[in-house]
C-alpha cells in the first residue's frame, strides 16, 4: 500500500525544507501546493491569475481550487508508491475531501511545533530559487554566494508573502484555519508532534524517527 506523508506547522516552520528531505529519504514525490501555485503564476495560467490575490495577501486560496489541483496532481505516476503533503491540507474541508480520496489508506501525519517569534523570524530571512524551488536563509542556511542557488545556479528571491505584514496574516490564517487540523488528526490517532525549532538535521532525524515508531495510539 502506497505512503501517504502530511507535514502540518504554520507558515516557515520548516515544512518544505524537511518535506524535501523526507521524499528523498522514503523515495516519495514532494507535493508542494504552495509550489504547484507558484508555478501556475509564474505560467500565468488561469488557475494562477485565480490564486495571485489571496497568495499576495497572505489568505488562503478557496478548497475548489486546492483540491482539483492536488487530486490531479497525485494521480500523476510518480505518486503511485506515495508522496510527501508539504502546504495541503490546511482546513478542515481540504482534510476531510483527503480522508474520503484516501479511503483506507491512513496518512502519517506530523506536526512541526515552532513559535511565532521564531516563523517571523524564519520568514523574513528566507529565500528561494527561481530555478529549482530550493529553500535558503540568509542567516539559518546561508548558500556560499549570496543571492545564487547552491544547487542550481538560479537566481535567488524572497516571495511577496513573506513580508512581515503578510506574514502576521498567514500566521493569523493559520491560527484560524488550518492549526484545528492538529486536534483533527490527533482525535483519529494519526498524528505526531516534532519540535521544530532545532536544525534542519536535527528535526530531519526526529521526523524519521517518528515515523518508524508508527502512529500513535490513542483511547
Ligand atoms: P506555501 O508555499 O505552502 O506557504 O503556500 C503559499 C500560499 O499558497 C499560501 O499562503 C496560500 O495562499 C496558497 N496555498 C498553498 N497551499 C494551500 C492550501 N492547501 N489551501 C489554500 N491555499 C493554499
Amino acid at each position: 500500500m502506497a505512503t501517504v506523508v502530511i507535514l502540518l506547522g504554520g507558515p516557515g516552520a520548516g515544512k518544505g525544507t524537511q518535506a524535501v528531505r523526507l521524499g528523498e529519504k522514503l523515495g516519495l514525490a514532494h507535493i508542494s501546493t504552495g509550489d504547484l501555485f507558484r508555478e501556475n503564476l509564474k505560467n500565468d495560467t488561469p488557475l494562477g491569475r485565480q490564486a495571485r490575490e489571496f497568495m499576495d495577501s497572505g489568505r488562503l486560496v478557496p478548497d475548489s481550487l486546492v483540491i482539483e489541483m492536488l487530486f490531479d496532481r497525485v494521480a500523476a505516476p510518480d505518486c503511485a508508491n506515495g508522496y510527501v503533503l508539504d502546504g495541503f491540507p490546511r482546513t478542515e474541508p481540504q482534510a476531510l475531501a483527503l480522508e474520503a480520496a484516501l479511503g483506507d489508506l491512513k496518512p502519517r501525519v506530523l506536526n512541526l511545533e515552532v513559535a511565532d517569534e521564531v516563523i517571523v523570524q524564519r520568514a523574513s530571512g528566507r529565500r528561494l530559487c527561481r530555478g529549482c524551488s530550493a529553500i535558503w536563509h540568509a542567516t539559518f542556511n546561508a548558500p556560499s554566494k549570496a543571492g545564487v542557488c547552491d544547487t542550481c545556479g538560479g537566481e535567488l528571491y524572497q516571495r511577496e508573502d513573506d513580508q512581515e505584514e503578510v506574514v502576521q496574516e498567514r500566521l493569523n490564517v493559520y491560527h484560524a484555519q488550518t492549526a484545528p487540523l492538529v486536534e483533527f488528526y490527533s482525535a483519529r490517532g494519526l498524528l505526531v508532534g516534532v519540535d521544530g525549532e532545532r536544525s534542519p538535521s536535527e528535526v530531519n532525524e526526529s521526523l524519521v524517527a517518528a515515523l518508524a515508531a508508527g502512529p500513535v495510539e490513542t483511547n
